[in-house]
This record gives structure tokens, C-alpha cells and sequence, in this order.
């Protein structure tokens, strides 16, 4: 539980005490206190949203601000300095508003994930059509959907967006959102109280809702009653036409020790991954940060940037974010060779080479001792077939091609082909140092340039 997650739980304990406290009266307290909604805090300040607006906020500040510090302090032991915002002047309907303020709390969302923020690449562009037509018929089109890829690369930001869709549509539905450890934390206290209470308030919070979104599902495996009362809940959900929405880092049927009923059952909808973003993508995503953060990087920055994140688009951010605060922090503009320092914790110079599948097919034919016509050829034999595999398999690692092209550049006509493919070598990477050793001296030598 964050200090935010513990003022807002506290927050009806924190108003009993200030409505004890004998300075103020229940008309005072009425008008001024209680209307308050605690917003967020940031670096040791909560911002308090008023209501009532200018006139509140200044006889707040004049005579209430510390008896409200105390009253949180007493409550939940946080010294917060505390600021008191007029809601948002854009927003004609207020009571609309904070309902759906508290709706989107409620379901846990990052106001900065949705739709609009997400640039779609051609590496996100089916996550993104099922993300949205999830939104937009939910319990109708897909369920479950079940979203994968690596870290970094947008899940959370998609779940989100989706979760905000279907609130601002209508917010009267509940929608909720957690990651797989709040899920597992919930269960665990739920089950240590040794009440039949806890464990069915838990059931009766996860299965009397519109939508559930579970993100990184991959860590409730191997956890025996997680995974149990998962499976219980998605069937409730499901059996009653609700949503599912899960996220994990890979497939269903990579997730080795899942149960093989509750694999079945995530397979069932609609499984979509994402994929790393292509140079362009990751440059789009760039300028939109230009755009909502109002800083510019220039195009050499970001040029020199996006050619060496590849796989991680939150280190794309980091980087971005690291420039900005240096320039703001200097007052002076920064140019490629500062930002090269900046940014040397992320971007080592070994990562700098870019590898191409080309240089791929020729490492993998060299290690061999094969030629690049054997590996293009129709020949199945073992020989043949097993470096191919490994070609195959490294295009996916190292490169941000997709199935289809590298399907290509080996001369095979079905993208299915490489995806057993870097199936098959996964596997046999954990069984057979000898295909660990060829994986890693091919790797080393592209890495290296020799
Ligand atoms: P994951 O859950 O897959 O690890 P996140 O959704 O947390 O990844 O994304 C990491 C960061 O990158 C977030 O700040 C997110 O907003 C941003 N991000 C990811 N994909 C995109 C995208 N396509 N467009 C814009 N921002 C993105
Ligand atoms: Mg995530």
C-alpha cells in the first residue's frame, strides 16, 4: 500500500477526528472539511481538491491547514504538506466529474494511459484493435482477452486505456483493475483472517463487477490457491458474460506450470501481443513526448535515441526524461555529445551495433560451417534444419523484424515456421548446453562485430 492508498482508506477516520476537534463547528466542518477530496500526493505534498472553489481554498489555508495536518498525522502518522486545488475550470458538470474521478480511483487507473496517448506502430497495431473493441462491447467481442509481450513495451498502458474507455462511456460500470501480486496479497489476507467473511468479501469484490483486468498473470503461477481462486473468479465472470482482460509476458501455452484447464480457458478469447516498436514507432513516440511534455529534444537526440532503445519503450522515456531534467535543471540547451553522457548508463557502447538478419544468416552459416544456400534451401535434415532453427530463433531475439520477414529472409513461404521454430530452441536452451553454447558464441560474435 502506497501513503496515497493509506490516506484515502484513512480518510473517514481522518474527517471523525476533525469533526471532534472542538474549534470547529458542524456547520464550519460541513461547508469546509467535508467536501474535500484528497487527490494524489507528490513528493511529500497532497493535493487536497476543493469543491467550493477560490473562496474555499483561502479560508482553508487561513484557518484550517494545520488542524487538517494533524488530524492526518494523528491518523496515519504522514507529515504531508498539503495544497488545496480548485477542481478543473474546463469541467462544467462538477458532481459528473468527481463521480468519475472516484470511478477511475476506484479502479486504480493512471490518468496518463489511455487511447489517445498510445502510438500505435505496426509492432502494437492488433493489440490496440482488440484493446479497443474490448472497450467498446465489453463481455461481447472477445473474452477473455489476453494481452503479452515484454517488459516496457505497453500492456499496463493498454489495460489502462481500456479500463478508462469503459468509464468514461459509463461510469456507472465497475470496472476494476489490479496487478497479479494485489490479487495474491488480497487472497493471502483474505485467507489468513480464518473468517468465512474475509474470504467471501474477497469473492463478492471480484465477482460482482462488469470488468476485470488482471495485469501480469505470470505471477500467480506456481501459487496453488491463487491460481485456484483465479480460476474460480474467471469462471464467475465469465459464466456471466463479463469481461476478463489479462496481461502477461508470455503466450498462454508458454506459461509452463499453469494449470492446463486455466490455460485453456485464457485461450479462449482473444490472445494479441506486442511485439518491440520499429525505429519509426519508437521516433513517433518521441515526438508525442515532445508534444505532452512541451520539451523539445531535436532530431539528432531523438534520431540518436530511438537507434539504440530498441526493446524497452519506459527506457525510452527514462532517456527522454533524463535529458529534460538536465536541461531544465542548467537552464541550457543540450546537445548530442552532453546527451551521449547522459545517457551512457543506458546506451553502452557494444549496443551501439545494429544487427541485422543478414549478418545473422552469415554467423549462423559460419558457426555451422554451412553455406547461406543450405539455410535457405528446402533440405529438412537435421543438419541443416537445427541451424535454421537457430537462425530463426536469434532474427527474433536480436532483431525487431517480424515473423513474416524473417520467414522471408530464410526463404520459408509461413510466418508459423518461425515461431516453432524459436519455440523449439527456447526448449532445447534449457535442456542442452550444446544449444546454449551454440545460441550464446553465435551471440557474442554478432555482438562484437567479429
Ligand atoms: P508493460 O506493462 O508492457 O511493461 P507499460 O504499459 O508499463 O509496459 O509501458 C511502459 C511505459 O511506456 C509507460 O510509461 C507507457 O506509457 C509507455 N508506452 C508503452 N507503449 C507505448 C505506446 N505505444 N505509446 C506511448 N507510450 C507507450
Ligand atoms: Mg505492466
Amino acid at each position: 500500500m502506497d501513503d496515497f492508498d493509506l490516506l484515502r482508506s484513512s480518510w473517514p477516520e481522518i474527517l471523525d477526528t476533525l469533526k471532534k476537534e472542538p474549534v470547529l463547528t458542524s456547520v464550519s466542518f460541513n461547508s469546509w472539511i467535508k467536501p474535500l477530496i484528497p487527490q494524489k500526493i507528490e513528493q511529500g505534498e497532497l493535493f487536497i481538491v476543493v469543491p467550493e472553489g477560490m473562496m474555499a481554498i483561502s479560508v482553508l489555508n487561513k484557518k484550517y491547514l494545520m488542524l487538517i495536518r494533524v488530524a492526518i498525522e494523528e491518523v496515519t502518522g504522514l507529515s504531508l504538506r498539503i495544497r488545496f486545488v480548485a477542481p478543473d475550470p474546463s469541467v462544467k458538470d462538477d458532481a459528473k466529474e468527481s463521480r468519475e474521478e472516484n470511478a477511475f480511483e476506484r479502479a486504480h487507473l493512471n490518468p496518463k494511459y489511455t487511447f489517445d496517448t498510445f502510438v500505435v506502430g505496426n509492432n502494437s497495431k492488433f493489440a490496440y484493435s482488440a484493446a479497443l473493441a474490448v472497450a467498446e462491447q465489453p463481455g461481447e467481442v472477445f473474452n477473455p482477452l489476453y494481452l503479452y509481450s515484454g517488459v516496457g513495451l505497453g500492456k499496463t498502458h493498454l489495460m489502462h486505456s481500456i479500463a478508462h474507455f469503459i468509464l468514461e462511456n459509463d461510469p456507472s460500470k465497475r470496472v476494476l483493475y489490479v496487478t497479479s501480486e494485489t490479487f495474491t496479497n488480497e487472497l493471502i489476507d483474505a485467507i489468513r483472517n480464518r473468517n468465512n467473511q474475509a474470504l467471501s468479501e474477497f469473492r463478492d469484490r471480484y465477482r460482482n463487477i462488469d470488468v476485470l483486468l488482471i495485469d501480469d498473470i505470470q505471477f500467480i503461477i506456481g501459487k496453488e490457491s491463487t491460481q485456484e481462486e483465479f480460476f474460480h473468479t474467471f469462471n464467475a465472470l465469465y459464466g456471466a458474460k463479463k469481461q476478463v482482460i489479462v496481461s502477461s509476458d508470455k503466450p498462454p501455452r508458454e506459461l509452463d506450470i499453469l494449470e492446463e484447464r486455466i490455460r485453456s480457458r485464457l485461450e479462449m478469447g482473444l490472445t494479441a501481443d506486442i511485439s518491440r516498436p520499429d525505429y519509426e514507432t519508437r521516433m513517433a513516440i518521441l515526438r508525442k513526448m515532445q508534444e505532452t511534455e512541451g520539451f523539445r529534444l531535436g532530431e539528432e537526440i531523438m534520431d540518436y535515441i530511438a537507434s539504440n532503445i530498441t526493446s524497452n519503450i519506459r527506457i525510452l522515456e527514462g532517456c527522454f526524461n533524463r535529458i529534460k531534467a538536465k536541461s531544465l535543471l542548467e537552464k541550457r540547451e543540450v546537445d548530442l555529445s552532453i546527451a551521449e553522457d547522459i545517457l551512457k548508463d543506458f546506451i553502452s557502447p557494444e549496443k551501439e551495433r545494429r544487427i541485422t538478419a543478414d549478418m545473422i544468416v552469415d554467423a549462423v552459416s559460419e558457426h555451422f560451417h554451412l553455406t547461406r544456400e543450405d539455410l535457405t534451401s528446402r533440405k529438412r535434415n537435421s543438419e541443416i534444419a537445427y541451424p535454421r532453427k537457430v537462425a530463426m530463433y536469434l532474427c527474433r531475439e536480436l532483431t525487431t523484424d517480424s515473423q513474416q520477414a524473417i520467414a522471408q529472409i530464410l526463404a520459408r513461404t509461413d510466418h508459423t515456421t518461425v515461431i516453432s521454430a524459436c519455440r523449439s530452441i527456447e526448449k532445447k536452451i534449457q535442456t542442452s548446453d550444446e544449444t546454449k553454447r551454440d545460441v550464446d558464441v553465435i551471440r557474442k560474435k554478432l555482438n562484437s562485430g567479429v
